[in-house]
């Protein structure tokens, strides 16, 4: 049975409060087979790592390509290591639509992470526009090629696929479980044709205004194994809702 994850993406919020809400909210929340993660900004990982519970996994937002260099402004995977970071986004759509990370380059940072000991999460998903114009599975499967073509067949092993339409993204518009059931078979479907047995194991998470009230039915879905959480992170009562609606094996 696929692990399910709950992860929240705090994006370019939260401060040592929030660092401290989250911990005490999330202490003692476990649910047998459903790990949480958090996501906070570069300088909250060393405070979210001290104070994390048992069972709470953290992950960065992003990472270099790059080992180490001349690089202003970057952070690279060893340090993320050694901040405690278990995980990390890669592709998020922010990232690809605002600061110019093309499907090599976020091949380039996964394959950095998995070379790091990391757990790259892959976002991939399409624009309003490509998907109305029947484009979803190509730009998706354009997504996840580059990163075989940097890793190999079994790329996805050790790793986590996060499937976040961009039209669902803090738009309070969320994918029908209909749609995310179909994308996330399409996206096990590619992995297998590579790998069946990493297909099997491999955890692809829904992205894209989840909420407590949404939540269940996302979740139910049989190819969803858990949510990337945006808004409702940063609302300890509701990213403990959500995670209180994720039952291994959806
Ligand atoms: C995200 O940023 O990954 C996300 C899914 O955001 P939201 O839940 O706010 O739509």
């Amino acid at each position: 049975m696929r692990r399910m994850i709950i992860a929240g993406n705090w994006k370019m919020n939260g401060d040592r409060d929030l660092v401290r809400r989250i911990a005490e909210r999330c202490s003692g929340a476990g649910v047998d087979g459903v790990d949480l993660l958090v996501c906070p900004p570069f300088p909250l990982l060393p405070a979210m790592a001290e104070q994390a519970p048992a069972g709470v996994a953290l992950g960065a937002q992003d990472v270099s390509e790059y080992a180490s260099g001349a690089y202003t402004g970057e952070v690279s995977t060893a340090m993320l290591v050694e901040a405690g970071c278990r995980y990390v986004l890669v592709g998020h759509s922010e990232r690809r639509a605002l600061f110019g990370d093309s499907n090599s380059r976020v091949a380039a940072k996964f394959a950095a992470a998995k070379g790091a000991g990391l757990i790259p999460v892959l976002c991939v998903g399409e624009t309003l526009e490509e998907r109305d114009a029947d484009r979803t599975e190509t730009v998706v499967a354009e997504q996840l090629d580059a990163v075989f073509d940097a890793c190999g067949a079994d790329a996805f092993r050790e790793a986590v696929i996060a499937y976040e339409p961009v039209w669902a993204i803090g738009t309070g518009r969320n994918a029908t479980p209909e749609q995310a059931q179909a994308v996330h078979a399409f996206i096990r479907k590619r992995v297998a044709d590579r790998d069946a047995g990493v297909a099997d194991s491999l955890p692809i998470l829904y992205g894209g205004s989840m909420k407590p009230d949404n939540a269940e039915t996302l979740l139910s879905c049989p190819d969803v194994d858990g949510g990337l959480i945006g808004g409702a992170s940063l609302d300890p009562e509701a990213f403990l809702a959500i995670h209180a609606c994720a039952r291994p094996g959806g």
